[in-house]
C-alpha cells in the first residue's frame, strides 16, 4: 500500500473558552491514500469542521500526530504550515469563495501568483478547460451560474496538483441537478487520480464517494467503503 496521504493518529482538538473545555475532537485515528474518495459525514457539533480545519492545516491538533504527505504538521511554523497548505491542498467551499471583481482565469491563477509562477494564466485557462469552462475565461463571477462559479472553484483547487482536493459542502449552495453535474466532474478527477475528502452531511452526495467516515461526538463511529455508490453517467 502506497504511503499516505493524509494520516491521523489519536488526534484529539480541545477549545478553551475561559475555564470551559471542549473536546471537539477526542481521538481521530484513519488514514487516506492517494486516489481516494472519501466523504466525511455526522450531525451538527460532531467535530466536522474541527477536522477540515486541521487536514487543511488552518488549524493543529490539541494532541496525537497528523501527517500530511509525510509532512508532521505540528513541527511546521505558521510561515512553513501557508507554504505546505499553498503546495499540498486544494479548497473548495459552499459558497464558492471567488474574488467578485475578477476574471475566471484571474480567480484559478490566484495560488500561483503567491507560488510565484509566470505560466499561471496559462495553466489557468488549461485548469477551466478542464472543468468545462474553456469558453468563459474571462467572466466575472456574477457573470456566471452557480454550478459555473463552483467549477471555477474546482479548478483553482487543481491548479498547484495538490495532493489532496479538501471540498466543504461543495454542493450545498447549488440546486440538484446542478450539484449532479458537480459530482460528475469529482469524478472524472478522481478517476483520474486526484485524491478527494469532502465534508458533506447529504447522504445523496456522500454516496458519489468510495468511502464514508461518520463521526459523533468527536470520534469516528463508523468508517466503511460506500457499497452502493451512486454512479453518476459522465
Ligand atoms: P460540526 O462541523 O460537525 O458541526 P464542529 O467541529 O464545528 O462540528 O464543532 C465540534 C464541537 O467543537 C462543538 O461542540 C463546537 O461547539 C465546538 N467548537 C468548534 N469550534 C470551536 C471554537 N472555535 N471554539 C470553541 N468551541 C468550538
Amino acid at each position: 500500500m502506497s504511503e499516505p496521504v493524509v494520516l491521523m493518529q489519536d488526534v484529539t482538538k480541545t477549545y478553551e473558552i475561559g475555564d470551559i473545555k471542549v473536546h471537539a475532537l477526542r481521538g481521530v485515528s484513519f488514514a487516506v491514500a492517494p486516489g481516494e474518495y472519501v466523504a466525511i459525514m455526522g450531525p451538527s457539533g460532531s467535530g466536522k469542521s474541527t477536522l477540515m480545519n486541521l487536514i487543511g492545516c488552518l488549524d493543529k491538533p490539541t494532541g496525537g500526530t497528523y501527517r500530511l504527505d509525510g509532512i508532521d504538521v505540528a513541527t511546521q511554523t505558521d510561515q512553513q504550515l501557508a507554504a505546505t497548505r499553498l503546495a499540498k491542498l486544494g479548497f473548495v467551499f459552499q459558497g464558492f469563495n471567488l474574488l467578485a471583481r475578477t476574471s475566471a482565469v484571474r480567480n484559478v491563477a490566484l495560488p500561483l501568483f503567491y507560488a510565484g509562477d509566470r505560466d499561471r494564466d496559462a495553466k489557468a485557462k488549461m485548469a477551466l478547460t478542464k472543468v468545462g469552462l474553456g469558453g468563459r475565461i474571462y467572466h466575472r463571477p456574477n457573470e456566471l451560474s452557480g454550478g459555473e462559479q463552483q467549477r471555477v472553484a474546482i479548478a483553482r483547487a487543481l491548479i498547484n496538483n495538490p495532493a489532496v482536493v479538501l471540498a466543504d459542502e461543495p454542493t450545498g449552495n447549488l440546486d440538484s441537478a446542478t450539484a449532479e453535474g458537480i459530482m460528475t466532474l469529482f469524478r472524472q478527477l478522481n478517476d483520474e487520480g486526484h485524491t478527494i475528502i469532502m465534508v458533506t452531511h447529504d447522504d445523496d452526495i456522500a454516496n458519489h464517494a468510495k468511502r464514508i467516515i461518520r463521526l459523533r461526538d468527536g470520534l469516528v463511529v463508523e468508517d466503511a467503503a460506500v457499497v452502493n455508490r451512486t454512479l453518476v453517467s459522465t
